[in-house]
């Protein structure tokens, strides 16, 4: 395998000279003020800073569907999330390197985080197989074999010059038996140890490890003392909004968030409805990603302040009005709900990117105004907004 850094990569005058060498190795977190639980910080990288809490638009493919990088940017997106076992698939992280990186090659200049593939591999890939080592699969697009084993997960994620990299981990489906949780939280920490070890200290880059324990506090707790021993540059909680609803996910948010270091960034994986993410900031999570607004936008739902809305509805078909009379974006300043309507009847590709463009928005405009709730001190005040806002509805029809 071409490595994109040396072996010896701590050396800086033997790493490409996108890595600045005047950030320190790893990545930086400052948690700027703080209410109840909740926190506003910033994070650091090799990339530039990413204010938080911040949600991540999915770009699973290198792509966040449907949108231009710049369009992403001026949604005020900070970071992205790409995924490390498609693209190692396809179209190869090699590739990816030789081409310049996943930055260069996507044309996105802010920060990366990956996903380590551990979630897709159970979700995707046929004929999985877990070991000790790590998992053999075979590839949902060809049939082909790999292994990913916590080192090559690292090396894939290093060769596609991610700010952020996630420790590969074991996810189970849920419902799972306590016996599978336990193995798969076994597994986790194990390859928690060899993910750190495998990923060099590099200046702006850093690597993440991932809580696991399904819905059982006992066995988070257990995972959280094992993995939080390790020195990593933060902390996920993986293995949940797999349908264990809001409920059953806070909890857990809410008894694993103060068992992570307050210093590190904390990140709460796949998540999610904006309902969800409200209160998993007010428990102290710094970081989401969810390919809702982005997968929604492409089928016709909408994220509003009055919470969903269907443009496929028949009452929207001679409504002058913008989306969401509120909002900022693009859409909702220059598209009327009887247009966005209209490309919906008629399946042009332009409905799903008009409103994947208003969803990402809606989605940063709601980090934006978690910050700013946290900086005055007034979360709880926001989330009462919050929720008596969805609650009165979408705008009432013509
Ligand atoms: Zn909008």
């Amino acid at each position: 395998m071409t490595r994109l850094l040396p072996a010896g990569a701590g050396d800086a005058a033997a790493r490409p000279d996108f890595y600045p060498t005047t950030v320190r190795p790893g990545i930086g977190f400052t948690a700027l003020s703080t209410d109840g639980n909740g926190r506003r910080g910033r994070i650091t990288t090799a990339h530039g800073s990413v204010e938080t809490p911040a949600f991540m638009p999915v770009g699973t493919q290198a792509t966040v569907k449907a949108m231009t990088a710049e369009a992403v940017a001026a949604t005020g997106a900070e970071i992205v999330l790409a995924n490390a076992y498609h693209l190692m698939l396809r179209p190869g992280s090699e590739r990816i390197a030789k081409l310049g990186g996943l930055h260069q090659f996507m044309n996105w200049s802010k920060s990366i985080l990956t996903d380590s593939g551990g979630f897709q591999v159970m979700s995707l890939a046929t004929l999985r197989e877990v070991a000790e080592n790590g998992v053999v699969f075979k590839s949902h697009l060809d049939g082909s074999r790999h292994e990913l084993t916590p080192e090559r997960s690292m090396a894939v994620q290093e060769q596609l010059g991610v700010d952020i990299a996630m420790a590969l981990d074991e996810c189970v489906r849920y419902p799972a038996s306590e016996e599978d949780v336990r193995r798969a939280m076994r597994f986790t920490i194990a390859w928690a140890e060899r993910a750190r070890a495998a990923f060099p200290l590099l200046p702006g880059r850093g690597v993440f490890g991932i809580i696991q324990g399904g819905v059982d506090m006992t066995l988070r707790t257990e995972c959280a003392n094992a993995v939080t021993a390790i020195p990593f540059d933060g902390f996920a909680l993986g293995g949940l909004a797999v349908g264990e609803g809001h409920e059953a996910m806070i909890a857990v948010v809410e008894h694993t968030t103060p068992l992570l270091p307050a210093a590190k960034p904390r990140y709460l994986m796949g998540v999610g409805k904006p309902e969800d993410i409200v209160a998993a900031v007010a428990c102290g999570i710094d970081m989401f990603d969810c390919v809702l607004p982005t997968r929604s936008g492409r089928t016709n739902q909408a994220f509003t302040r009055r919470g969903e809305v269907n443009l496929r509805n028949a009452r929207h078909a001679d409504d002058p009005r913008p989306l969401d009379p509120d909002c900022g974006c693009p859409t909702c300043h220059g598209y009327a709900r009887a247009y966005l309507h209209h490309l919906a009847k008629a399946e042009e590709m332009l409905g799903g990117i008009l409103l994947t463009w208003h969803n990402v928005h809606y989605y940063q405009e709601l980090m934006n105004g978690l910050r700013g709730a946290i900086v005055a001190g007034t979360l709880a005040d926001f989330r009462a907004g919050f929720a008596e806002q969805r609650a009165r509805g979408d705008l009432a029809p013509l």
